[in-house]
């Protein structure tokens, strides 16, 4: 699954491509009913690569409505758990049959490196589908304790039509993450990709049409939040909705729950997350190494990135140097091109609103280690590393969540500081903790206020553990592991009497 082609083999493929550009409704690819569509472009290159339907409400209340037919028809909602699992390990064959071209179409979309998406990317998000697939026939209900008069059946069942709004950074992965529970579950589906990454969305409901996925159950609605995003919000037919983007928006996406049918809402949104270096550290290269990493992986667009590194005063003279050299590992440039683990900027509007943090910084008095300007490769968008020293902890750049490239480094002269900086922001989705001492290093653990804390490497977890956030990174439950289905399923009480009132009534 890793295999990586050369780029001359993925330019090839790009060029080949043809564009998914209709929203996938009830089986079909379907325009809008206003016939309205909207540029897409390789933020690489600056290329319009297609034109993508652009849905208004009109076109979301025919989604739910095919929704809603779909799975109260039993279809799919009402089939045995283990015949689902079948179909979405198909879903699965096929993403991998088709793999060369989806990796291709996420980093044309996304300005992705091509690298990052077969090797990390699409392998997680495969894994995660099948992890789900394979949950669905695996899910008991319970009986809750009582005498030989009574029963209490616990069951979950799915909740009906389920809104998936995904991001722009992770398009592929994030509708695994949603549509694989939501779909193991037993619910249909209505998944509204960013409008910059639709395409590989629209490919991979196309595939799970031919999986055997019964039409309605599965369904891509392509166009913007303003519309598309405001519609499934405010829709009374849609059950629950799973959101990861901006807290911004998702505050929004709470008001629209509240404003309507009080429909389940669940919001992964953003970070500003430290990697925390503690006096106890040691190897201080493999610390560079997940630092690097921590922070720069997928361009710093990624709401786990660990874009505060607070260092303990003794380790920041042998840190940065080493910091310097790893990131000559990470080459930036064509996305297509193998050998580049960075890629473009999401967006202008996203490049300049990186640079103005940039700006920002240097006008506050952080001084600039390396990178800081933007790299002229063409028409891309691309911003190199940059690493920022002598922040203070009330610079806009250390408290805002930038989701670019941009690394803040803090000094602190003990473990308690260090603990107290981390917990220094209004989010709390992951952190990371350097520290050779176990105990310490799991106190350190115990008292960040975060979602996901990794020790001595940066990690968010894995398809088993549950991934959300405290504070300002989230709300109403979280993504990944069977807690994932709570987003998607609603409890049911079924109390059974199981006394012999009348039996006893008759024989007296
Ligand atoms: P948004 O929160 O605007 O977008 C996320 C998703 O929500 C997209 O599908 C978007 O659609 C949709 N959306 C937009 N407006 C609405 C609305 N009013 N109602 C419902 N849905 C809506 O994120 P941005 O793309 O603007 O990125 C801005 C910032 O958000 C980033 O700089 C970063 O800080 C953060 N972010 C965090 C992510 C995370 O992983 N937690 C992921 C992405 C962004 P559309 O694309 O059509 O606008």
């Amino acid at each position: 699954m890793t295999d990586l082609l050369s780029r001359d083999e993925y330019h090839a493929i790009a060029d080949g491509l043809s564009m998914m550009t209709n929203s996938y409704i009830n089986g079909k690819f379907v325009s809008a009913k206003s016939g309205k569509t909207y540029e897409t472009t390789n933020p690489a290159t600056g290329e319009v690569i297609a034109r993508i339907t652009s849905c208004g409400k009109e076109d979301v209340d025919y989604a739910v409505q095919k929704a809603k037919q779909a799975f109260e028809s039993g279809h799919w909602s009402r089939m045995h758990p283990g015949e689902r699992k079948a179909i979405l390990i198909k879903l699965v064959k096929l993403m991998k049959r088709h793999r060369y071209e989806l990796q291709v179409l996420e980093s044309l979309d996304s300005g992705k490196p091509i690298r990052e998406i077969a090797t990390i990317d699409f392998p997680e998000t495969l894994e995660c589908l099948a992890w789900y697939a394979e949950a669905a026939d695996k899910l008991y209900d319970q009986i809750s304790p009582s005498t030989d008069d009574a029963v209490g059946l616990i069951v979950r069942e799915p909740i009906g039509v389920v809104a998936c709004v995904l991001p722009w950074n992770f398009p592929l992965q994030m509708l695994g993450w949603k549509a694989g529970p939501a779909l193991a579950a037993g619910n249909s589906v209505i998944v509204k990709p960013a409008s910059e990454t639709s395409m590989s969305a629209l490919r991979v409901a196309e595939l799970a049409g031919e999986a055997g996925v019964p039409p309605g159950v599965f369904n891509v609605i392509t166009g913007p939040g303003s519309t598309v995003g405001v519609a499934l919000g405010t829709h009374p037919d849609i059950g629950a909705i799973s959101f990861t983007g901006s807290t911004e928006i998702g505050r929004r996406v709470l008001e629209y729950s509240a404003h309507s049918n009080l429909k389940k809402v669940t919001l992964e949104l953003g970070g500003k997350n430290p990697a925390v270096v503690l006096e106890d550290a040691e190897e201080m290269d493999d610390v560079a190494e997940q630092v690097v990493r921590a922070m720069f992986w997928n361009m710093g667009e990624n709401c786990s990135s660990n874009s505060r590194l607070i260092v303990h005063t003794k380790h920041k003279e042998d840190l940065l140097p080493r910091l310097m050299d790893k990131l000559r590992d990470w080459k930036i440039g064509d996305p297509l091109d193998p050998q580049n683990s960075l890629g473009a900027m999401i967006s202008q509007r996203h490049f300049d609103d990186v640079l103005h943090y940039i700006e920002v910084g240097k006008k506050e008095g952080a001084s600039v280690v390396t990178g800081g300007e933007p790299l002229d490769l063409g028409a891309g968008l691309f911003i190199p590393p940059t690493i920022f020293a002598d922040v203070t902890p009330e610079m806009t750049i250390a408290k805002d969540e930038i989701f670019g490239p941009v690394l803040t480094i803090h000094t602190v002269g003990s473990d308690d500081e260090a603990i107290d900086l981390a917990n220094d922001t209004v989010y709390g989705l992951q952190a990371t903790v350097f520290c050779a001492h176990g105990k310490k290093a799991l106190r350190a653990a115990r008292r960040i206020k975060a979602g996901t804390v990794s020790v001595n490497c940066y990690c968010e977890g894995d398809i088993t553990t549950p991934f959300g956030g405290y504070k300002l990174s989230g709300f109403g439950g979280r993504d990944n592991g069977l807690h994932a289905f709570e987003q998607y399923t609603e409890t049911k009480t079924i109390w059974l009497d199981l006394g012999e009132h009348e039996i006893d009534a008759r024989l007296d």
